[in-house]
């Protein structure tokens, strides 16, 4: 079983040297517990929180824990009445080829519906947070204007289609021309504003001349404050994410145009994907039933080699993933 273990908390971006790369024998499933060949695993933005000490809404990764994510696998032996061999299934095992873990930590995929990845991805955690996220905690609805950040990415790239699909106007913040292009003319999004070569500030002015109703935020920093900026009364903004800010050594940005929310009786409110776990079951049935009438798409970046982690992840925070991060083992 081969596993990268934290080694260090990281300041700023996480280093090689901050991880143990372990191999140690594969441990044989006890009473209830299940065996599993880890095959694809998800690389996460959250990541980065894990590693850091202190409160948050989820402990701590322990140094010399092996690092948290969410996987998909194959069950090599079970003695769980749930479970058989040869059985598809996702949990968080972590960043490691095997694991063994008690059977009600694990849940059955049908491959049927999708490939294994897509339970990292569109069918999966990132799926729950666009779902939840506009629709719930943003309450976006036919004829708002939706604006949303890392647009092309696992998030983002669903929030903007789940919006069109509820009869928003939708604009995207991508960086680079190359995934601007994607959330218009492959995802059908309404405009987009490229951040890297344009002022995002003035994107919005252009692209919603009556404000902005939802603003799904998985950037922050200066992206959220012009979106601040040009809130339309009541609007909403959602904050899901901070990636600019999240390897941010002397301390995070402050947005400055808070006042917005008062001038427009507006709201922003933080959430937390895991906190809607009782209600998957109707996020993931909305979500394949998008997804199998042939209104969503979906992008995975897969990059294999188990042994790539350290440098896939920093992809996440450098923007050259292109769809939702994968590690193939
Ligand atoms: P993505 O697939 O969107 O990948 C991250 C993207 O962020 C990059 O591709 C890049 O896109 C963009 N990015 C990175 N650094 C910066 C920067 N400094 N400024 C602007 N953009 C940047 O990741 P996910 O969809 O998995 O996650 C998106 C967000 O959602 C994250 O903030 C994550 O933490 C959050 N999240 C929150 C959850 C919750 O429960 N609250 C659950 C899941 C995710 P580009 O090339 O366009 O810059």
């Amino acid at each position: 079983n081969r596993q990268f273990r934290l080694a260090k908390r990281p300041e700023g971006l996480p280093k090689t040297s901050d991880w143990d790369f372990v191999t140690e024998a594969v441990a044989d499933p006890g009473a209830d517990e299940i065996l599993v060949a880890v095959e694809y695993i998800s690389l996460d933005p959250a990541m980065r929180g894990w590693m850091n000490a202190g409160r948050s809404y989820i402990k701590p990764v322990e140094i010399g824990e092996v690092m948290r994510a969410g996987t998909v696998g194959t069950v090599l032996k079970s003695n769980h009445s749930d479970f058989a061999e040869g059985d598809k299934v996702s949990g968080n095992f972590g960043v490691q080829t095997h694991a063994v873990v008690a059977g009600k930590e694990a849940r059955k995929v049908d491959t049927s519906i999708a490939p294994l990845p897509s339970y990292l991805g569109v069918l999966g955690m990132p799926g729950m947070t666009a779902y939840f996220g506009l629709l719930d905690v943003g309450g976006a609805k036919d004829g708002d204007t939706v604006v949303v950040s890392a647009a092309s990415g696992a998030v983002g790239a669903l929030v903007g289609q789940i919006a069109k699909l509820k009869g928003c106007r939708v604009v995207g913040i991508a960086g680079g021309a190359e995934k601007c292009s994607y959330v218009v003319d492959e995802l059908g999004f309404d405009a987009a504003i490229d951040y890297k070569n344009e002022s995002v500030y003035k994107g919005m002015k252009q692209h919603c001349p009556d404000g902005i109703d939802v603003f799904f935020d998985n950037v922050g920093g200066e992206i959220l404050d012009s979106a601040l900026a040009n809130l339309a009364f009541k609007g909403r903004v959602v904050i899901c994410g901070a990636i600019s800010q999240y390897n941010a050594t002397e301390g995070m940005y402050a947005p400055k145009n808070y006042m917005s929310l008062l001038v427009n009786r507006a709201r922003m409110e933080g959430f937390v994907v895991f906190d809607y776990a009782s209600r998957y079951g109707e996020g993931a049935q909305a979500m394949a039933g998008w997804l199998s009438d042939g209104k969503l798409k979906h992008k995975e970046d897969i990059v294999e080699g188990f042994e790539n982690f350290p440098d896939t992840l920093l992809k996440l925070f450098n923007g050259s993933n292109f769809g939702k991060l994968v590690l193939k083992v």
